[in-house]
């Protein structure tokens, strides 16, 4: 595709910058030569120059877009930044949209045909690879850059106990492929609660646990230790009469299924890479807090968390129930982490509040939402300065990053502790990924992967609901595309 933009010659011309990037000795790896065999295009400097500074949120720079893309061989420059304008306008959104669901998929050789181009542009945008060991070089690339990889093995909510054992292995591969990396290449594991649960089950129990929340005399034989899920605020208008209890086969399920969190969360244990378990809706959400509370209290040690959640601060009661957990977790002596995001279901909550006649639980505006994320963070990052517990800062948002990166560094937190991780989906904001990290901040990409018939229909779901976002890439379009005529001009002169 390059080719097709500039002309070979001055391609070939086009130099990879060999500005010296520092990093932290104990993490960022070598790619081993086994792994890569990169053209001119993909060339990169030696990782033995790399240097790793202090925290510094002032080097936290956009300008200077040379330093910033160093890392970004000019082919994979050009295509970033033609998959980010197509993406950026809504109705190439749309259209891929309707071309993965149109008949054309069903005809054989269009099929292949779509495949491919999908291939060659927005999954090697978006994904880290059809498999497990693909994505391993992907983070090896990533990690010559001083970023690291959280790998998300992308699988859609499972409907049954086969469905979630086969996800269950999914996953365990997924943390035997992270353990065979070098160390701290890999920062988190990623589950989906829904993978390896049957949705009906998250379904009943988030019912359940809504039931009990207004009733405290109806008792759930089946709960375990775990911390408050609701706050006075929480909404619990999904649950509109009092549920039956489980029957003998779901409790069978349940039991299948904190069988296999318990699993992934020993795996995690023994490989000694933490568990971050994503939020999904309102619906669910109560079930996979309960799954995520009740690992904690088990595998957290002062140490060493393990399990950690994610709270979405897109939605009213947040803060709430930030404080309330964080509070109960300080009780019992089990240090607690979490990753803050956003919130990626805001129109599907909008409507389901709204079809059952009730106030929407997302913030009003986006400046109380910005506020609820900024405020969060802040906490968070005060809470972990002073004790155990950890976060991840899951955002693109630029003024959010800066803002967390003047706090971590009045508080003295930064890469030594390790306790404190910012996160950024593969292919998004690359500009505030390599900012940060060369300020000296721990930063890592959330990377799904596997194949292509599979990860983009899961691609497509986050797509549909994230527009917003992906409209908002202008600021990383902008400075690619300043830095690509950078490029061309030291070709050409
Ligand atoms: C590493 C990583 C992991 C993630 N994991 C999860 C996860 O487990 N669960 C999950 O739900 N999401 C997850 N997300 C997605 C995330 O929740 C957001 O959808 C996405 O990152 C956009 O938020 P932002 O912080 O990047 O902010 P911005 O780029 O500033 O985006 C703001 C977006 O917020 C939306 N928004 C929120 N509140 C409002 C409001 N009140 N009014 C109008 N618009 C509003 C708008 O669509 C807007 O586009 C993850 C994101 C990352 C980077």
């Amino acid at each position: 595709m390059a080719t097709r933009v500039i002309p070979p010659r001055i391609l070939r011309k086009l130099r990879y910058n060999t500005a010296t990037k520092p990093l932290n000795s104990t993490h960022p790896f070598p790619l081993s030569p086994t792994l890569s065999s990169p053209t001119i295009l993909d060339q990169k400097p030696p990782s033995s120059t790399i240097l790793r500074p202090a925290v510094d949120p002032s080097a936290l720079n956009f300008h200077d877009v040379e330093k910033l893309f160093s890392y970004v061989p000019t082919s994979k420059l050009l295509r970033s930044t033609t998959v980010l304008y197509a993406t950026g306008v809504e109705s190439m959104v749309d259209l891929g949209m309707w071309i993965m669901r149109s008949k054309f998929m069903e005809v054989e050789g269009a099929r292949d045909i779509i495949l491919a181009t999908i291939r060659g542009s927005f999954y090697d945008h978006f994904c880290a690879g059809e498999d497990a060991i693909s994505a391993s070089k992907s983070i090896g690339s990533l990690n010559d850059a001083g970023i690291r990889g959280m790998l998300v093995y992308g699988v859609e909510d499972a409907h049954d106990n086969d469905g979630c054992d086969r996800n269950l292995k999914g996953f365990l591969h997924t943390i035997d492929v992270s353990k065979s990396l070098p160390p701290s290449s890999v920062s988190f594991e990623i589950v989906k609660i829904t993978a390896i649960c049957p949705m009906k089950l998250l379904e009943r129990m988030s019912d359940l646990l809504r039931w009990e929340q207004q009733d405290p005399s109806f008792i759930l034989p089946w709960k375990q230790e775990s911390f408050p899920i609701f706050s006075e605020s929480s909404p619990l208008y999904h649950t509109r009469k009092r549920p039956e209890p489980l029957t003998s086969e779901e409790e069978n399920d349940l039991e299948l299924a904190n069988k296999r969190l318990f699993e992934l969360c020993q795996k995690c244990v023994q490989a000694n890479i933490p568990l971050l378990v994503d939020a999904e809706h309102t619906e669910v959400q109560p079930a996979i807090d309960y799954f995520t509370y009740s690992s904690a209290i088990m595998h957290n040690k002062v140490e060493n968390p393990i399990v950690f959640g994610t709270m979405q601060t897109y939605l009213k009661d947040a803060k709430e129930r930030l404080l309330l957990v964080t509070n109960a977790a300080d009780k019992m002596g089990i240090p607690m982490g979490f990753k803050l995001v956003r919130g990626a279901y805001m129109s599907m909550e909008r409507r389901v509040a709204s079809s059952l006649g009730y106030a929407s639980p997302i913030h009003d505006t986006i400046h109380d939402t910005h506020k609820c994320f900024n405020d969060c963070s802040t906490f968070m990052l005060e809470k972990i300065a002073n004790g155990p517990g950890g976060v991840v800062l899951a955002t693109h948002n630029i003024e959010s990053g800066k803002l967390a990166a003047a706090k971590a560094h009045e508080l003295g937190i930064g890469k030594v502790n390790h306790k404190l991780e910012f996160a950024q989906l593969y292919g998004m904001s690359e500009a505030l990924s390599f900012g940060l990290s060369n300020a000296g901040f721990q930063v890592s990409k959330y990377m799904p992967f596997g194949p292509i018939e599979t990860v983009m229909p899961y691609l497509l779901r986050r797509a549909e609901e994230n527009r917003g976002m992906l409209a908002a890439s202008g600021f990383d379009r902008q400075l690619m595309r300043q830095e690509l005529g950078r490029r061309l001009k030291t070709a050409i002169f």
